[in-house]
């Protein structure tokens, strides 16, 4: 969509006046090939910010492509004031030397070269220091947000206040731009404004999602696991007969899925229950530990392991069934419920409106 929209508007618009003796069909041709070479721009921007994110030891989740750029997603925080600048600050500055070097090719073409090449090396170049200049808007989270989030937090040594800071910073300018925008709108009349509009509201509901993502964070600083666990966990042992499993799993809670443990209460790993009463009809003498596969890495959570992680781990697991294991034993499951209500009691109380910071 995007695509076909930039292609239409180099093909018919910017393309007529930088190469006057253009056919159509040779401005079209050269739309295609440049909207493809903006949309690598943008990933290599992205594969800047993981890449160094890789180097600072962050993990990255995946990379998505927006409208006006993309957003490399990081599975882990920075760990430093540093990290967060570095990474920040990779994106800008290869888009900007990207940029750069595109156009110093573009100037240093002999006289003779194809008029279509210069066109679309400056073309490139440009739209790739627009880029650059785009995303060091210093509103979170875009790049240049990010960077001010950076100093925000060496200069006050508090993360969940830099990210609401930075995230600020963004509403005032998304704000802005949407103003600006509807000014315009009215005083010409030309609807082509709107885009500035739709960047803002991106801009401001991505800032709103940042800070309510920090208050999060920062309610449940300081809960482990352990604060929320409950020893009522759906297991079943490894030694017992499928039918005497199944006999088991039927007092408990309903579940999908169930642990399976040795007597001792070591984890052996996780049971659907379907493959049980499948097991059941056909082989029901077998042990259960036969039915037993590993445990995702994200499901299995030590006590130690913060409130924050295990909220993002749980998220990315199926099942919704938590094992709280130490020292390979099981020892427990985390409730929702019991999160939700820890969460209610640490949520500080001015919960709407602007506290002054
Ligand atoms: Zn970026």
């Amino acid at each position: 969509m995007i695509f076909a929209l930039v292609t239409y508007f180099l093909a018919t618009g910017w393309l007529v006046t930088a190469i006057p003796g253009s056919t159509p069909v040779g401005r079209w041709v050269l739309a295609i090939i440049l909207a493809g070479a903006l949309f690598a721009s943008v990933l290599l921007h992205e594969l800047s910010h993981a890449l160094v994110a890789r180097t600072r030891r962050v993990e990255v989740d995946e990379i998505m492509l927006f409208i006006f750029g993309g957003v490399a997603k990081l599975k882990g925080e920075p760990r430093d004031a540093l990290s967060d600048l570095l990474i920040a600050a990779a994106g800008p500055l290869l888009s900007t030397g990207l940029g750069l070097m595109l156009l110093a090719i573009a100037q240093s073409l002999p006289t003779g070269a194809p008029e279509t090449l210069r066109a679309g090396l400056s073309w490139l170049g440009l739209i790739n220091v627009a880029l650059a200049v785009f995303n060091m808007v210093p509103g979170f989270p875009l790049d240049g947000g990010r960077i001010l989030r950076a100093i925000l937090w060496w200069r006050f040594d508090d993360y969940e206040r830099a990210t609401i800071g930075a995230a600020r910073t963004g509403k005032v300018i998304a704000g802005l731009l949407m103003g600006i925008g509807f000014l315009l709108i009215a005083a010409t009349g030309n609807f082509s404004w709107l885009w500035e509009i739709l960047i803002g509201w991106f801009l401001w509901s991505a800032a709103n999602h940042s800070v309510r993502m920090s208050r999060l964070r920062g309610a449940v600083e300081g809960v482990t696991v352990r604060d929320l666990i409950t020893e009522r966990v759906p297991a079943i042992r490894a030694d017992h007969d499928v039918r005497v499993a199944l006999a088991q799993a039927s007092q408990m809670e309903p579940t999908s899925e169930l642990a399976v443990v040795e007597r001792d209460r070591t984890l052996v790993g996780v049971a659907t229950v379907d493959a049980l009463e499948e097991a059941a009809l056909e082989t029901p003498q077998r042990p259960a530990r036969d039915l037993a596969r590993p445990a995702d890495d994200d499901q299995v959570l030590s006590p130690d392991v913060p409130a924050n992680e295990m909220i993002a781990r749980i998220a990315r697991i199926e099942s919704g069934l938590v094992l709280v294991v130490e020292d390979g034993r099981l020892i427990g499951t985390v409730d929702p419920k019991a999160l939700l209500s820890a969460l209610q009691k640490l949520e500080p109380p001015q919960r709407s409106g602007e506290e002054p910071r």
